[in-house]
């Protein structure tokens, strides 16, 4: 399957927990080949972080929150013309490269 969410794009979750169903982000990392995405305020999860030795000094422990991957099958791309979430088409430009079209409103994603 070809890769049609990139980095940089904006998706919505369209399944997966609760509190992230709905919710929409910027993709800012693409694993391919686990088909997973992470998106930027989504499936928080925190760490404890335990005291760290920095340079002699030892700072506080604290939580770290970090974003967790998500299925590539739970978010779906929000077209940036019609703003809704869509089906993603390839079609192809004069020189024959792919572009990705938005299967709502016709119009080029990228
Ligand atoms: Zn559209």
């Amino acid at each position: 399957m070809k890769a049609k969410i990139r980095k940089g794009d904006i998706v919505e979750i369209i399944s997966g927990s609760f509190e992230d169903k709905g919710k929409r982000g910027e993709v800012i990392k693409v694993s391919p080949k686990k088909d997973r995405v992470t998106v930027q305020g989504v499936s928080i999860r925190k760490k404890h972080q335990s005291q760290v030795q920095t340079q002699g000094r030892s700072m506080n422990p604290g939580i770290i929150e970090f974003e967790g991957p998500v299925h590539i099958s739970n978010v779906m791309l929000v077209c940036p013309n019609c703003d809704e979430t869509t089906r993603v088409g390839i079609q192809r430009d004069e020189d024959g490269l792919p572009q990705r079209v938005c299967k709502r409103c016709g119009k080029l994603i990228d």
